[in-house]
């Protein structure tokens, strides 16, 4: 037992020495190269936008509490072959060029409502799109407030425009594409604000005061449902909206945690993070009330995203789900960035990671 343990482990140190001894050949050394551009290149997400029902990619799972390996807020919806990001928070344009997701087949941004961590990737997501290819300037729809975010955007990045422009020429960077125009609604009630190729997506509200307004999406394809919760308390408007819906993608902020980081802070004599941490959970939700929220609306799978504070191993994640089981048996789960749902037009669902 114990000899072949030694043996095991004595191989193991000659393979690792092999491979770091290999890492140094400049032959190697430009295989593997090879090997990650021909990834880089490859279509290797197409199932999100082939798929003939919903696709949808997470590509923001994390809050504005930090995370080394979660972008924050920004969820993608593939119908058509086409996609629209639901809110694109800091880091979200690395996951999905990481993911290898066609920035030309962007249709438009959906703002959940206008804080920070929603917001903090636009410029980058647009930019990206728009020297992929994107036919006209992008649309991004949201409630009251949206205007002021686009105009200001189009102003930080009008001289990168120009500069791109004169750089690559208008075949890479036409002018007439480039930017943001805003398409603001009223968000009072429930309201169908996308109606194209037989996708419809309709804004209902939810309650995330002093943040107003603020909004959820469901959107419907092909016979399949997907409802974006965005930031919101426990929400009947959002229970009624999501009625019947096939996946429920609800933030999730784990309220004993938080109470726990609220005492340590004060404990360490950060006031002015203790008294954040006492002021967020009355606007956000539970997992145990979005367990409670998803079965209340009869969805069939529920994926818990804006994860605050972000569980990134096994035992936060146990901490993090405590009690929701006892509400929700199954098809709940914690979402991952770069992970994904195919929702096909048959039926059923498949979970990837991209
Ligand atoms: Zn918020
Ligand atoms: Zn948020």
């Amino acid at each position: 037992m114990g000899g072949a343990a030694k043996i095991s482990i004595a191989a193991l140190i000659g393979v690792l020495a092999l491979a770091f001894a290999a890492g140094r050949i400049p032959a190697v050394q430009d295989r593997l190269f090879e090997r990650a551009l021909e990834k880089a290149f490859s279509p290797r997400a197409a199932a999100l936008w082939k798929n003939d029902g919903l696709s949808v990619f997470f590509c923001g799972t994390g809050s504005p509490l930090p995370s080394a390996k979660r972008a924050q807020t920004c969820t993608a919806v593939f119908a058509g072959g086409k996609y629209f990001l639901i809110d694109a928070g800091t880091g979200s344009a690395e996951n999905l060029q990481a993911a290898g997701i066609p920035g030309e087949a962007l249709a438009a941004i959906f703002l959940t409502h206008l804080h920070s961590d929603h917001i903090g990737d636009i410029g980058e997501v647009d930019l990206a799109s728009w020297v992929a290819g994107r036919a006209g300037p992008l649309p991004v729809f949201g409630p009251a407030g949206t205007g002021r975010i686009v105009n200001g955007l189009n102003e930080e990045y009008a001289l990168d425009h120009e500069y791109r422009t004169a750089h690559h020429g208008k075949g890479v960077a036409e002018p007439r594409a480039a930017g943001l125009i805003a398409q603001t609604f009223n968000a009072a009630g429930n309201t169908l604000v996308y109606e194209r190729d037989g996708l419809k997506v309709t804004a209902f509200p939810v309650k995330h005061d002093p943040a107003t307004p603020a909004v959820g999406y469901r959107f419907d394809y092909a016979g399949r449902s997907v409802v974006i919760s965005g930031d919101t308390a426990y929400s009947q408007s959002l229970i009624a909206a999501a009625q019947g819906a096939d996946l429920l993608v609800h933030e999730a902020q784990a309220n004993h945690m938080v109470a726990r980081l609220r005492e340590a802070a004060a404990e360490a004599g950060n006031a002015r993070m203790a008294k954040i941490f006492s002021d967020i959970p009355s606007y956000h939700t539970s997992p145990e009330e979005a367990a409670r929220a998803a079965n209340e609306a009869g969805v069939d799978w529920l994926m818990l995203t804006h994860l605050t504070p972000a569980p990134d191993n096994a035992i936060a994640r146990r901490i993090f789900m405590r009690g929701v089981s006892k509400i929700r048996k199954k098809h709940v789960r914690i979402a991952e960035d770069r992970t994904a749902i195919m929702l096909p037009a048959g039926g059923g669902f498949e979970f990837e990671r991209y």
